[in-house]
């Protein structure tokens, strides 16, 4: 009831239609149910006094009704439909900003698949339930209530005798009800699973390809839809057996009404005129009858599709912006880490009492070994995370007081694996400051190294990149995702450091567009390699959440431990195949 108010309220906003849905219901209503009294009267006019004047003006009266029921019901279908999708429309676009605000934890835990459905499958049986149920429903109430209170004016005897059936079918309507409610809960948490399936499979098309699992995909698939149609089959199963049942119901009370109407005829108590109109109500009747099911499935259906988004809705992300949070300006980059413990479930921490300073314009070198918590670390500048103990500094301003849009247009990143919107490239360069003109475009795709190839490309900086568009190689991303920062201007940054997986060449201009970007930024850099790492103001050496080691490079090798170690191990033939590779192709160059 609750979740049926909560849906209802959103007919709120469009006031004005709800007014005139409900004004052509009831214009339909009265000129449908005008009818048969129109009816009825005329075979009495004909049986007793044989007047045709009487008929032909009925006969007029019935067609004018039949035409403004025609009328109504035009409006009163288009005004259910647009209130449908209206509300629908809104409640998609509350979900979308909604889904956009949450914080990275939410996401962690959230399935694309499953909110994909929600946001399309449910918000479609939200559509049905206002634009074929609320008001429907009130119709029937309407109808209902009207035709009962004529039949009992009509011969009270007969109308509760032949309606004796319906606290009977009231009843059963809620027990089915009931079922159809649980049916479609479990329906609805399929189509979840199967968008999931469906989205996994085809974002990873790739890797199902190159392992040959089309079969694998295709069983999970199919097992998935075929659990879903068992649950919707499940559903229809209970509808058909309800629907032939109230309809034996509703035939045998008409048997009842003729079998003792027609006596009263033969009383002289009831004319036939008489019957003939409770005959036409009680078929009236029928309708809303056979439509209760229907209606019960859609309440079923909008229930639990409005509790599945509200669900949605009703989460609270775990980063939020305080109401009195103030706008950064001016930021140099000094950057301070206090005293930070964070865990990504309260549970177990990952990083355990970290504190750093970096003064504006530094380089700080993060290293260890993989799931140290590099990562996790740079998430806490731009809040992606919050920290469970102390606090992160940013110019002596805790992090958690700041605006986040402000604080994400300052602490820039160069993310690993570079997402392409399906747009021109100059948009997605200009992607986190859309405000910037073509030259600052083209400056900064300078910088980022991308430029000539961008200008070799067909349509240059209007050509479609992403999806169905030119396909970049890695490289090419990575710099985009330069010049995408470089953009921003960003008082902080946070590299990744992986570029082992290009060539040479493409590795000495993504090194030169780093340089331009790194320029005068205070920069953190997860630091694969050490060419990155030595040259760094700070090298902070992590070990499970914990810096065991902080200095510059001679320090650190001076000093023995992890930070040698890692040297030993894997950094220094790395350097030294590297330089080697350097010399080589200067020599041929
Ligand atoms: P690194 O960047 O050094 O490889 P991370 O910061 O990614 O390490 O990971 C540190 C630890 O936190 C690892 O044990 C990892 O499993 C865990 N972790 C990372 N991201 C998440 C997440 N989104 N949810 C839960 N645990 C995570």
């Amino acid at each position: 009831m609750r979740i049926i108010l909560r849906i209802l309220s959103y007919l709120k906003n469009h006031k004005l239609r709800v007014f005139f849905a409900y004004f052509s219901l009831a214009g339909s209503t009265i000129s449908f149910m005008a009818m048969p009294r129109l009816l009825g009267e005329s075979v009495d006019s004909v049986l007793d006094q044989g007047s045709t004047s009487f008929l032909i003006w009925a006969g007029l009266a019935i067609l004018g009704a039949a035409v403004f029921r025609g009328i109504f019901s035009f409006f009163d279908t288009y005004m259910r439909e647009t209130l449908g999708q209206r509300v629908a429309y809104d409640i998609r676009n509350v979900m979308f900003n909604h889904l956009q605000g949450m914080s990275f934890a939410y996401h962690d835990k959230q399935q694309t698949g499953q909110l994909m459905a929600r946001a399309t499958a449910d918000v479609e049986n939200i559509r049905m339930f206002i634009g074929m149920g609320v008001l429907r429903m009130s119709y029937l109430f309407f109808m209902t209530a009207s035709v009962l209170a004529l039949l009992l004016t009509l011969d009270w005897k007969l109308a509760l005798m032949s309606l004796a059936f319906i606290p009977f079918i009231v009843g059963r309507s809620f027990v089915i009800g009931g079922q159809l409610r649980k049916i479609w809960t479990r329906a609805q948490e399929r189509t979840g699973e199967l968008g999931i399936a469906l989205q996994e499979s085809l974002s990873g098309i790739r890797v199902v390809k190159a392992f040959s699992r089309q079969e694998h995909e295709n069983a999970n698939f199919s097992s998935k839809a075929g659990e879903l149609a068992k649950e919707n089959l499940a559903s229809v199963r209970v509808m058909a057996t309800n629907t032939p049942m109230m309809a034996f119901l509703f035939t045998a009370s008409t048997a009842l009404v003729l079998w003792f109407g027609g006596q009263q005829i033969i009383d002289g108590s009831f004319t036939a005129g008489e019957l003939t109109q409770f005959l036409l109500y009680l078929a009236m009747l029928q309708m809303p009858i056979r439509m209760l099911g229907f209606m019960i499935n859609l309440i079923s259906r909008g229930t639990v599709s409005g509790q599945r988004i509200f669900e949605i809705l009703d989460a609270v992300s775990p980063v939020r912006e305080r109401p009195d949070a103030i706008p950064l300006d001016g930021i140099q980059g000094h950057v301070v880490m206090d005293h930070v413990s964070f865990g990504y479930d309260g549970a177990s921490p990952v990083l355990r009492d970290v504190s750093i300073e970096a003064k504006p314009g530094e380089v700080v070198a993060l290293l260890g070994a993989t799931g140290s918590g590099k990562t996790t670390i740079v998430n806490l500048l731009p809040r992606f995370y919050d920290v469970t103990e102390g606090s992160v500094l940013l110019d002596g301003i805790d992090v958690r007081t700041a605006t986040l849009e402000s604080l994400r247009n300052k602490v820039g990143i160069v993310q690993q694996d570079v997402f392409l919107f399906s747009a021109s490239i100059r948009d997605n360069i200009a992607y986190g400051a859309h405000n910037a003109s073509d030259e600052d475009v083209i400056e900064a795709a300078k910088a980022a190294q991308l430029h000539n190839f961008i200008l070799d490309l067909p349509e240059g900086y209007d050509t479609w990149v992403g999806e169905r568009g030119v396909t970049l190689s890695g490289g090419q991303k990575q710099r985009l995702a330069i010049a995408r920062t470089l953009l921003l201007d960003p008082a902080v940054l946070i590299l990744d450091d992986s570029t082992s997986s290009v060539d040479t060449r493409t590795e000495h201009l993504i090194r030169q567009a780093l340089e331009s970007l790194i320029q005068g930024r205070t920069t953190f850099v997860i630091a694969q390699r050490l060419s990155t790492a030595k040259n760094a103001d700070q090298i902070l050496v992590l070990k499970d959440g914990e810096i065991i080691q902080r200095g510059k490079h001679e320090e650190l090798l001076a000093e023995g431990g992890l930070y040698s170690e890692i040297y030993e191990l894997q950094l220094r033939p790395q350097e030294e195949a590297g330089e080697a590779v350097t010399a080589r192709d200067e020599a041929s160059s």
